[in-house]
């Protein structure tokens, strides 16, 4: 039976609020489940379950699937859509609001791909949530409005480029792997989706304080029409005068701003100014 046909005979009705969105096309699936590089060695957790389309495309190559869902209402769909799958776990559990330590007793501590197609307004926190862990994670795949892809993947001194480009090239290697048309999805949404694909770069950049390399690129991008001197005047503990004084000893202009550098520059900065 097709999907559309399962979720009508269980009366699901699609929750706007929780973007309820869902893929039904088995080549775009499976793409998905190659552009996540899943090989039968792989654990992965899958952020919003859905039907459970993606789940089966996942199960077919992944030697194990743990998938959340946050809506109970999707329970009967599922049963009959993924219940035979005897390498899935399904909860029903908000990830965002679990904590690791909570994570680890479900999925136990072997290190996992996250793939995940959840509502636009928690893709931003659903990665920051993993790169920000310490969990093994070793990449995300993840479906993104077509404008967060951009940001993702930036080059410094664009309009795109910004805190969250700087935090995905703290941790790993960001790419897109393909752009979705929304006519692709059921019901169809009002923006075009692409895929980001996360490679996880173990130690990818080494400073003195991780913590302070990330407090200062908030700092840098704190105004963006003002200097990093400027910035980091208003928001570190550090005065305008040793700031300038770093960065020209480092080799850079003083009126340079925060959405000129790269992660490179920041770390050396960082390192500079911490101690
Ligand atoms: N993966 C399926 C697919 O590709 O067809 C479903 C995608 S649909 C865009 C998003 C799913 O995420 C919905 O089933 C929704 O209930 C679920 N969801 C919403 N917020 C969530 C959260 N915080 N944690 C886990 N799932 C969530």
């Amino acid at each position: 039976m097709e999907i559309k046909e399962i979720l009508k005979k269980h009366g699901f009705v699609f929750k706007k609020n929780l973007g309820q969105n869902f893929l039904t096309e088995g080549s775009l699936l499976r793409a998905i489940v190659k552009d996540a590089g899943v090989t039968e060695d792989d654990t992965v957790i899958e952020i919003g379950t859905g039907a459970g389309t993606l789940t089966s495309a996942i199960a077919e190559k992944a030697k194990k699937v743990y998938t959340f869902d946050v809506d109970t209402a999707l329970e009967p769909v599922l049963k009959e859509t993924i219940g035979h799958l005897n390498n899935v776990t399904l909860n029903f559990l908000d990830v965002l609001k679990c904590k690791d330590i909570d994570l680890t007793k479900i999925i136990g501590e072997e290190p996992f791909k996250v793939v995940a197609n959840i509502p636009y307004y928690v893709t931003t926190p659903l990665i920051m949530r993993f790169l920000e862990s310490s969990l093994p994670v070793k990449s995300l795949t993840v479906m993104v409005q077509k404008e967060v892809a951009d940001r993702l993947i930036a080059e410094p001194d664009t309009e795109d480029y910004g805190a969250i480009t700087l935090a995905v090239e703290m941790r790993g290697n960001a790419r897109i792997t393909r752009t979705v048309s929304r006519q692709l999805f059921h019901p169809a949404p009002k923006v075009d989706s692409a895929v980001v694909h996360i490679d996880i770069v173990d130690d990818k950049i080494k400073v003195k304080n991780k913590e302070f390399l990330a407090k200062l690129i908030r700092a840098g991008f704190q105004m963006r029409r003002k200097t990093l001197v400027n910035n980091i005047g208003a928001t570190l503990n550090i005065s305008k005068e040793v700031a300038k004084q770093t960065l020209v000893s480092l080799g850079y202009n003083e009126s340079v701003r925060g959405e000129a550098l790269s992660i490179d520059d920041y770390a050396k900065i960082a390192d500079a100014l911490y101690n």
